[in-house]
């Protein structure tokens, strides 16, 4: 099989020239056409001697993703659905904003982590993604929509890997993504409007800080090990105690101060007055240091096989001023998208069933993600 290049960062696409024989500043002019350029043909890369096009043509590709399904929301929001092969598919979430262009990107078909309140989570894990599979939803994306508005200016200032997946229970496919995405010479996204959120795999945690230090999001929804580890079971490997020490370790390598906690609000499961005092128990101790942290409190976006709700708007609101009057800061996420299935956590891209791609288009299964605006 022919290498693909979208799954090399530019050191290894560097070596990549090399072996082929090239200087290894090429490789910045071959990338900045993948990357900055949208081409997938080498014979449209004008500036690189035909030796080289010939030889890239012979060795390697540009194999972006298949689209399945595009699904726009009368907020501006867009969902992709892209499919991964043998039954399984993605979604990206595209979320426009005044200041900003934030894309939710997928890390893994599936989620073997299993949290109760996620879909994602029900539908259990298939497979990681591929890094080449993780930017070609970048590359998608941008280039799409550039040429939809018809601009060569950047769209997407903000990438969140919180579609699908537990980015860190991916790490090796990852990091090169997540290096193509903060070159100069890819897509230029600064470090701290780049966020990877987390379940709280507390060994990658320091990995990702040493590796590719970027903005950091723990899903923490509960703040005893007791209910943590009913709604994050991950919790009963790596608890409360070992996920702060992570989290403070990573505040040294941070680009940002603080690290934002993902709170979902399950109504009579985590919402009490006394789950507030819990967070704020651990995050700001007596006689301990605080953690310095933003909260992001989400409303669940039901889904039948749940059996969960949402709190009422009356209750996140109390929630989040009892947080706000010990001194911390705190959002209620808004919903995006929600008339096209996209918004945070519903029937997160469950795996399709088994049969070619044209019959599941047919069928017209309503697939989605959760989807945040950061
Ligand atoms: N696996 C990573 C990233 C993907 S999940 C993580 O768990 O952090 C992205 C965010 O969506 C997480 O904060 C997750 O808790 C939240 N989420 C999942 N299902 C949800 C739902 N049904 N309603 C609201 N938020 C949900
Ligand atoms: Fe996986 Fe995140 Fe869903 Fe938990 S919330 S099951 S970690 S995708």
């Amino acid at each position: 099989m022919l290498v693909n290049l979208l799954d090399f960062d530019l050191e290894h696409l560097s070596e990549y020239c090399e072996s082929l024989g090239e200087k290894r500043f090429r490789a910045i002019q071959l990338f900045r056409w993948i990357h900055q350029r949208g081409a997938k043909n080498f014979e449209d890369m004008t500036d690189l001697a035909k030796s080289l096009r010939l030889s890239l043509e012979g060795s390697c590709t540009i194999t972006p993703l298949n689209v399945l399904s595009r699904q726009n929301s009368k907020d501006g929001t867009i969902k992709w659905l892209f499919d991964v092969g043998a039954g399984n598919a993605v979604e990206t979430v595209f979320i426009p904003e005044e200041d900003r262009g934030t894309l939710c990107i997928s890390s893994q078909a599936g989620c073997a982590v299993g949290c109760i309140f996620c879909s994602t989570g029900h539908q259990g894990f298939s497979r990681n993604l591929s890094s080449a599979e993780i930017i070609a939803q970048l590359w998608f994306a941008e280039h799409t929509l550039r040429s939809e508005r018809a601009t060569h200016e950047r769209v997407i200032s903000n990438v969140v890997m919180m579609g699908m997946g537990e980015p860190l229970q991916n790490f090796t496919a990852l990091v090169p993504a997540l290096k193509v995405m903060l070159s100069d010479h890819g897509y230029g996204i600064s470090r701290r409007r780049l966020t990877v959120s987390t379940s709280g795999v507390v060994p990658m945690i320091e990995r990702l800080g040493q590796e590719a230090p970027v903005a950091l999001a723990v899903s923490l929804h509960a703040a005893v090990n007791e209910l943590r580890n009913t709604l994050v079971p991950i919790n009963k490997k790596y608890p409360l105690v070992e996920l702060r020490a992570a989290c403070e370790a990573y505040l040294r390598v941070a680009p940002r101060d603080f690290i934002t906690f993902e709170y979902c609000m399950l109504d009579a499961v985590n919402d009490t007055d006394l789950h507030a005092q819990h967070i704020l128990d651990w995050l700001l101790p007596k006689g301990g240091n605080p953690l310095s942290a933003k909260i992001n409190l989400i409303p669940f976006n039901p889904f039948p096989a749940s059996g969960l709700f949402c709190s009422s708007p009356e209750r996140v609101k109390a929630f989040a001023k009892i947080l706000h009057n010990a001194g911390l800061v705190v959002t209620i996420r808004k919903t995006r998208g929600d008339d096209i299935d996209a918004a945070c956590g519903q029937l997160a891209g469950e795996v399709l069933d088994r049969t070619d791609v044209s019959s599941r288009m047919q069928k017209q299964r309503i697939i989605s993600l959760k989807k945040v605006a950061v």
